[in-house]
């Protein structure tokens, strides 16, 4: 596969991202998708799904995990809610992530995405110790099947997911690096994290944001690509530096207008062709 594929967010159950065919329509070769309800994960939907990219020449290069319960309705709220911080639901969503891990394996995808939730800043956190433990289980759970995890960004700042990654020491976890979400979330420039974490970054989406005025408290505002603080000229230049040869995944999380959300992905496509063309990628 050439450099920078370009790719969309989808889903097989209309849930996050658009549908395959708007993908087909667009003529990206990848996308990552959004894994679907438990009720959906089955063999026969993994195989007609299968079926439906192979035709449109489409290769899924990341299934992430999401569960129910989940909301990014704001900071304290995704605090509360998402990915495996919350104590509650801890146990059946990491039982849950594995059986989506299975899932995509069905579908022959060796990458399971996740927002991890908020990881604790302070190591000797005893929860943050949890967090590592747990991580380590999941890792080799997917490492039995050749599969990597990667983190999605944003939750916290970049030296934090460094460390936790450090701590977790396992061989197959890497980093989604969404730059509008360290903007959304306030959790530092987007461009300088994506260079510290760099060796860690395995797949990316293209994003964009624009700061809140209270960043970290509230929520800074989703934009479409190219019109907001990321600089998707400097962002592509800061991958190109760190050796980054993957995917570029775009997302526009605007799923309740998608309309809107199909036009404004297809001129996020055409920013992006024009950008690579002109550094020559
Ligand atoms: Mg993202």
């Amino acid at each position: 596969m050439s450099k920078w594929p370009l790719g969309v967010f989808s889903s097989i159950d209309a849930g996050f991202g658009v549908p395959l065919e708007v993908a087909n329509r667009l003529a990206v070769p990848t996308i990552h998708l959004h894994c679907p309800t438990a009720e959906f994960r089955t063999d026969e939907v993994a195989d007609e799904f299968r079926d439906r990219v192979a035709k449109c020449c489409i290769r899924v290069t990341c299934v992430f995990a999401g569960f129910e319960g989940e909301s990014y309705a704001d900071i304290p709220t995704v605090k509360r809610t998402v990915g495996l911080m919350p104590r509650q639901t801890r146990d059946h969503r990491a039982r849950e992530f594995m059986q989506i891990a299975e899932f995509a394996r069905l579908l022959e995808v060796d990458v399971v995405g996740l927002h991890i939730g908020f990881v604790p800043h302070d190591p000797q956190n005893l929860e943050y110790q949890r967090l590592v433990r747990l991580t380590q289980k999941l890792c080799d759970d997917c490492a039995a099947r050749a599969q990597a995890i990667h983190l999605e960004t944003g939750q916290e700042p970049a030296e934090v997911l460094m460390r936790f990654i450090e701590d977790v020491g396992c061989q197959n976890l890497y980093i989604n690096f969404d730059p509008a979400n360290m903007i959304l979330y306030g959790c530092g420039e987007p461009l300088d994290a994506l260079k510290q974490v760099g060796p860690y970054v395995r797949s990316v989406h293209c994003k964009d944001a624009i700061w809140s005025d209270r960043p970290g408290e509230t929520w800074g505002t989703e934009v479409p690509l190219g019109t907001g603080d990321v600089n998707i000229a400097s962002y592509l230049a800061t991958l190109e530096a760190i050796g980054y040869t993957g995917p570029l995944t775009i997302e526009r999380e605007i799923s309740q207008e998608p309309e809107r959300q199909q036009r404004e992905i297809g001129q996020a496509v055409q920013l992006l062709s024009d950008l690579m063309q002109k550094i020559g990628a």
